[in-house]
């Protein structure tokens, strides 16, 4: 079972991986000026995306400590307890993936899950455009 997890992990690092060299080799649209201001409307919404990222990080990094620190509590664990971590960490794995690739460049619409993990990236990876 951990091999089948580690496998679909690997499986998807390696699908995304290639989903942001592809869009990343596309040229740009001609319309896309990299050196506009962003919209007040965009930028309010790329900073809620960057808090919801952060929020979710903590709430995850939580229940993972309280159920590490239960383990070394000496409380009892479920007799399938293997299964239940698997199943605990691939629905986080899979929330935080939603999370992070649920936001877009507002200039170009590159993916921001592909160039950043927690916070929002100083500019766009694909247009150079800034978002600070
Ligand atoms: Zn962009």
């Amino acid at each position: 079972m951990a091999l089948i997890v580690l496998a679909a992990l690997i499986v998807a690092a390696a699908i995304l991986l290639a989903l942001r060299a592809r869009r990343l080799a596309q040229p740009l649209p001609a319309d896309v000026d990299p050196a506009a201001p962003l919209a007040p409307g965009d930028l309010l919404r790329l900073r809620r995306w960057e808090r919801r990222l952060r929020r979710v990080f903590w709430i995850i990094g939580s229940v993972y400590l309280a159920l590490v620190g239960a383990s070394l509590g000496g409380l009892e664990a479920p007799p399938d307890r293997l299964a239940l971590v698997l199943t605990l960490f691939g629905a986080t794995c899979l929330l935080g993936a939603m999370i992070q690739f649920s936001e877009r460049c507002p200039r170009c619409g590159y993916n921001l899950g592909f160039q950043s993990r927690l916070l929002l990236p100083e500019s766009c990876e694909r247009c150079g455009g800034r978002y600070r």
